[in-house]
C-alpha cells in the first residue's frame, strides 16, 4: 500500500518551508521532497557554493548570473536577513492582501531593525553620507535575533550562529510537528488522474520513487516551470523576473565594507516611483573575483588587489518580466531598456553617496548585472490563480514563481506570507 500525504511540498525554501510547517502544526500528514542536501552552515565560501546550484556559476544568454537554491532552506541561507514586507505595489493588482500574514511572519521571523552595534560604523557613515547627499536613508529591519549575531558579516555565506532566520527553521518546525523531510529528492513530474493531481514522481541517487497525496504544492523555484510544462501546462516559465540587481564599489580611504553587515541600512525612496532600492552590500572576494571576470575579463582582474579597499553597495530593481526558460538552466533574461535606465539611476545615486563619503570618483567601479532573486515563472493570473492553484485541481505553486511581477525587493517575508495563506487555504479544503 502506498502511504498517501494531506499535502507534499516539494522544495523547501522559504514558500515550502512555510506551507510544510503550517500544515504540520494543524496535524496534517506532510512529506517535504528536497533536492539538494543538508549543507552545514560554516559562514564562508564553500557553505555559499554547495548551496548555490553549479556553484553560483550559471549565467543567462545574455551572459548575466543569476542564481538559483539547491539546498534545504533553499536560497534564504545566503540571505543577507534583509527585511522587506509584501508590497502593495505587487499584490493591489491581483487582489491579494498579505497584511495580516506578514504580520504573523514578523513575529516568527524575529524581525527588528538591529541596535546601532551591530548595524556598524561603516553603514552608519554612509546613511550619514547619503543624507548629506540629499537621499532619505533609514536602518533596514533584518530578520536577524541580535542577541545571537555576532556582527560578523557573514549573512550571505550561511550563519553560523543561527542568529539569522532561514526557512529551515520553519522545515525543522514542520518535522518536529511530524513531518517527513527526504534529501537529495528530485521531483520530476507530478501524477495526474482525471485532472486532479494525486502524486509526484521523483529521482534520488538514480532511483526513481512515487509518492502520493491529496494535494501537492511545488516550490521548487525554477523547476516548477518544467514540471507544470511536462505536466501540459505550457505557459509556464514564459517570461520571468530576477530583480536585477548591480554591485558598484569604490575606495575611501580607511574604510571597507568587506565584513560589514549587508543591508542594514538603505535608501527605498525611490521604489514607489521609480522601483529602485539602494541598499550597502558588496560580493565577497570569491564572487567580485568571478563577477571582475563577467564585467570586464582581463582587464578588470588586477582591481582584485583592491578587494579589501571597497565600500560596496548594490542597486536593485523592479526589473520588466521578459525572458523564456529553455531547458535545464539555459534560459534568456535580457535587462532591458528600462530595467537598464533604472541600474543607471540607481548606480548614478550610489556613486553620489559614495563621493559624499569620501571615495576618489576614479574608484568608483559598477559591476555587471546579476540576479539573484528568481521569481514570476508561474505568475498569479497566469499559471495559479488567486489561491495559488493551478489548473489542475489540488496542485498549487507557493515561492517566488507565482509573484505576479518583479518585487524589486528582498524576497523572503513575502514568500513566506504566501505560505501562510496558502495553508489557510489547504487547511480549508482538506477538513479535519
Ligand atoms: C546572496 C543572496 C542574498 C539575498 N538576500 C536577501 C535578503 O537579505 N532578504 C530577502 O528577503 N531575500 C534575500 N535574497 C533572496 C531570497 O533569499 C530568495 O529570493 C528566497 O529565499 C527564495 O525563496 P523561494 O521559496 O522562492 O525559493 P528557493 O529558496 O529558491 O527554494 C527552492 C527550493 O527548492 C529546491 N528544489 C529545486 N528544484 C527541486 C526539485 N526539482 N525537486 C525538489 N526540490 C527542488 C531547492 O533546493 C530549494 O530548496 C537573497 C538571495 C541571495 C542569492
Amino acid at each position: 500500500m502506498n502511504k498517501e500525504y494531506d499535502v507534499i511540498v516539494c522544495g523547501t525554501g522559504a514558500g515550502g518551508a512555510t506551507v510544510a510547517r503550517e500544515m504540520a502544526l494543524r496535524g496534517k500528514k506532510v512529506l517535504m521532497l528536497e533536492a539538494g542536501g543538508n549543507t552545514t552552515m560554516m559562514g564562508n565560501t564553500l557553505t555559499m557554493a554547495f548551496i548555490l546550484k553549479h556553484y553560483g556559476l550559471i549565467r543567462s544568454e545574455e551572459k548575466n548570473t543569476v542564481t538559483f537554491a539547491d539546498n534545504y532552506g533553499g536560497l534564504s541561507n545566503l540571505a543577507a536577513g534583509c527585511a522587506a514586507p509584501p508590497p502593495r505595489v505587487v499584490f493591489d493588482p491581483v487582489g491579494i492582501d498579505l497584511s495580516a500574514e506578514a504580520e504573523e511572519a514578523r513575529r516568527d521571523m524575529w524581525i527588528q531593525v538591529q541596535p546601532d552595534e551591530l548595524i556598524g560604523p561603516e553603514n552608519l557613515r554612509l546613511m550619514e553620507a547619503a543624507h548629506n547627499a540629499g537621499y532619505s536613508w533609514s536602518r533596514m529591519e533584518k530578520f536577524i535575533d541580535p542577541k545571537k549575531c555576532t556582527g560578523a558579516g557573514s549573512c550571505m555565506l550561511g550563519c553560523k550562529t543561527g542568529a539569522k532566520w532561514t526557512a529551515r527553521v520553519y522545515g525543522d518546525e514542520a518535522i518536529a510537528h511530524g513531518a517527513e523531510l527526504k534529501l537529495n529528492t528530485k521531483v520530476t513530474g507530478v501524477i495526474v488522474e482525471n485532472g486532479k493531481v494525486t502524486g509526484v514522481t521523483s529521482s534520488r541517487l538514480g532511483m526513481k520513487k512515487n509518492y502520493y497525496g491529496k494535494s501537492v504544492v511545488l516550490s521548487t523555484g525554477l523547476d516548477n516551470a518544467y514540471i507544470l510544462r511536462r505536466a501540459g501546462i505550457r505557459e509556464a516559465g514564459h517570461g520571468f523576473c530576477c530583480d536585477w540587481l548591480q554591485f558598484v564599489g569604490g575606495i575611501i580611504p580607511g574604510m571597507n565594507t568587506s565584513r560589514a553587515t549587508p543591508m542594514a541600512v538603505g535608501g527605498m525612496e525611490h521604489y514607489e516611483s521609480d522601483g529602485i532600492v539602494v541598499l550597502p552590500v558588496f560580493p565577497n572576494w570569491a564572487q567580485f573575483l568571478v563577477l571582475l571576470w563577467f564585467s570586464g575579463g582581463t582587464a578588470y582582474l588586477p582591481k582584485f588587489a583592491d578587494f579589501w579597499k571597497y565600500t560596496g553597495l548594490m542597486v536593485k530593481v523592479r526589473d520588466e518580466t521578459t525572458g523564456e526558460l529553455y531547458k535545464g538552466v539555459h534560459f534568456s533574461k535580457p535587462v532591458t531598456e528600462r530595467d537598464k535606465k533604472r541600474l543607471d539611476k540607481g548606480v548614478d545615486i550610489i556613486r553620489r553617496v559614495l563621493l559624499k563619503a569620501g571615495a576618489h570618483p576614479d574608484s568608483v567601479l559598477p559591476l555587471r548585472p546579476s540576479g539573484a532573486h528568481p521569481s514570476g515563472t508561474c505568475r498569479i493570473g497566469m499559471v495559479v490563480d488567486g489561491n495559488l492553484e493551478t489548473r489542475i485541481q489540488n496542485l498549487y505553486c507557493c515561492d517566488a514563481s507565482v509573484f505576479p511581477s518583479s518585487l524589486g525587493l528582498p524576497v523572503v517575508w513575502t514568500a513566506v506570507a504566501l505560505g501562510k495563506r496558502l495553508g489557510k487555504h489547504l487547511d480549508s479544503r482538506l477538513g479535519v
